[in-house]
């Protein structure tokens, strides 16, 4: 029974009409079907290395060249999370100076700590 439906479909990849020989078929050919599954790969591998690019912690190279840091800032430095940092700091392992609410990290207490 199902060998008898004709259904007519626009191809997912190329937009041409065809005649579909199940409900599932999205495409007018195999060639279409393996082309949009290599565009749509391609799409998530840029999709992917976006995400990248917008994550906070990506490191910034100018962090390396100040002298003065935040937690975030020193956890990114040393590759460490938030919480290793917070952690040395309550510990007395790391000075910091506050500024307000603010800690500020020296770097050369930075370089002193991983001595
Ligand atoms: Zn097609």
């Amino acid at each position: 029974m199902s060998s008898n439906i004709k259904i007519v479909r626009k191809c997912e990849f190329c937009s041409n009409e065809f005649t579909a020989k199940t409900l599932q078929t999205r495409y007018c050919s195999h060639k279409c079907n393996s082309r949009h599954y290599k565009a749509l790969k391609r799409e998530e591998k840029i999709e992917v290395a976006i995400k990248k690019n917008t994550d906070p912690q990506v490191y910034d190279a100018t962090i390396n060249l100040k002298e003065f840091l935040s937690i975030d800032e020193t956890a990114m430095l040393i590759g460490a999370s938030r919480r290793t940092i917070q952690r040395l700091i309550s510990d007395g392992k790391l000075k910091v100076a506050k500024l307000g609410s603010r800690c500020i990290i020296k770097r050369r207490e930075i370089d002193l700590l991983l001595k």
